[in-house]
């Protein structure tokens, strides 16, 4: 038994606990979760928990037998919103074979694959997410336009707004939860927010997104109100991005930084965003997963759509700020076109992964841009050598499917799971006939 798992154990029966939760994400970015009782705790640390794995998505058929619930223990937190004493608390799981073995459907595994990838180069990987999202008013019929709790804009402080008593409720219960936030503020669209989590290793910021969501929709239950990290709700205001700022650390030092070179930014950190930009489009699939995610991209409003990047660019893929002399450790580079309903682990998976790459294969950082890349013509664009993003979910999947990159990132199951999944989603979209099509074709035509 280690001293997390004491302490695990200890609190629990300090606090009281009723029910322990042990959460795991689906290959989708679903949270699962199954309560215990807490005399099951101590054999959960021990021998795992049962449970059937061909119940939950993509991890049908790689294994017909029961998988296994390894809890990791330092991830044990009380969930406030359950109050107590009898209160409730949650712990991540590794998804585990009968025979001991990571399961390779457990998106956990793939991020912790990658990242052990990155330890062998001595590199430790930090992210820090900025998260958007809507809260619109509670409907009944999910098919109406959503209406906005505000009609607040960018940076608005908006007095005795419902929102405002949101964010606060929200950065107070992830602070309970040892989540530290950086920044909260209106978003540019009516009922926008925008949470940030301050930086640590890209497990951790993984797990803690998968608690931030639920805890977004914990509140919006509780206020009536609906929250929704919907790449793009609402066709005329801007869509909900998780733009995430990268790093990469040698030991105690940003290994981005380097005083005296261009922009003080080492080579580690041009070839790092070299691979990122030569990536960019096959891990499309990946970053944004829904129908919906590439409506964002395409529709403006300081979304992403060409593979691009500047220093103070809000239209390229990839920002990077002026590495300030002094202030090496802040060094980072900012991805663009992930949003908020991506599945964390796998987005920062292949994310690292290119970045990776273009360290490993030496690949050069072209220059930056500083046009607005939306305002210039193809031709223009082409002359730069800047492409686009995918256009589509469609698009999106077919140049993931020729990738051997995103199979070796992902492993093979999770790789072919999610095509597949991702053909059904379109297949199903292209046969709707849409309200635009109504609106264009039937009184005309
Ligand atoms: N909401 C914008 C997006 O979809 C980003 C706005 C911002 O720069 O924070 O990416
Ligand atoms: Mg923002
Ligand atoms: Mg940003």
């Amino acid at each position: 038994m280690d001293k997390q798992q004491e302490y695990a154990l200890r609190t629990v029966e300090e606090r009281d606990v009723r029910f322990i939760r042990l959460w795991f994400t689906d290959v989708m970015g679903t949270l699962k979760s199954v309560a215990i009782a807490p005399a099951e705790l101590e054999a959960a640390f021990e021998e795992g928990i049962g449970f059937d794995g061909s119940a939950i998505e993509g991890m049908t058929r790689v294994s017909e037998d029961d998988m296994i619930l390894r809890p990791d223990p330092s991830t044990f937190q009380i969930l406030p919103w359950r109050g107590g004493p009898q209160g409730t608390a949650r712990i991540f799981c590794d998804v585990q074979t009968p025979d001991g073995e990571p399961s390779l459907a457990d998106p956990r595994h793939v991020l912790k694959r990658a990242l052990s990838k990155a330890k062998d180069k001595g590199f430790t990987f930090y992210v820090h997410p900025e998260i958007e999202f809507y809260l619109f008013k509670k409907q009944d019929d999910w098919s109406q336009t959503p209406v906005p709790i505000d009609e607040g804009g960018y940076f608005d402080h908006v007095p005795r707004s419902p929102g405002m008593d949101f964010r606060r409720a929200t950065v107070n219960m992830l602070e309970q939860m040892g989540i530290s936030v950086e920044f909260s503020h209106h978003e540019g669209g009516p009922g926008q927010n925008e949470i940030d989590l301050r930086y640590a290793d890209a497990l951790t910021i993984a797990d803690n997104i998968m608690t931030f969501r639920t805890v977004v929709k914990e509140i919006s239950l509780e206020r009536g109100i609906h929250a929704s990290f919907m790449p793009k709700p609402l066709a005329n205001a801007p869509g909900s991005g998780m733009h995430t700022h990268l790093s990469l650390f040698e030991g105690d030092s940003n290994a981005f930084y380097e005083a005296g070179q261009e922009f003080n930014m080492s080579i580690t950190a041009r070839q790092f965003a070299a691979g990122i930009l030569h990536h960019a489009a096959e891990i499309s699939a990946v970053t944004d997963q829904y129908v919906n995610s590439y409506k964002r991209l395409w529709g403006g409003n300081e979304a992403p759509s060409y593979i691009c990047w500047g220093h103070n660019n809000r239209s390229a893929l990839l920002r990077i700020p002026m590495y300030k002399p002094g202030k090496g450790n802040s060094a980072r580079i900012e991805y663009r076109a992930l949003d908020s309903v991506c599945n964390p682990y796998l987005a920062y998976s292949v994310l690292l992964a290119a970045g990776l790459d273009g360290i490993e294969q030496k690949m050069t950082l072209g220059e930056p841009t500083s046009d607005d890349v939306w305002e210039l013509t193809d031709q223009e664009r082409q002359a730069m050598g800047i492409q686009p993003l995918p256009e589509s979910l469609e698009e999106a999947v077919k140049i993931m499917e020729k990738s051997d990159f995103v199979a070796d990132v992902l492993g093979e199951h999770v790789f072919n799971y999610f095509i597949r999944n991702k053909r059904q989603e379109w297949n199903a979209y292209r046969r709707q006939v849409t309200p635009f099509e109504l609106e264009h074709y039937l009184a005309k035509l």
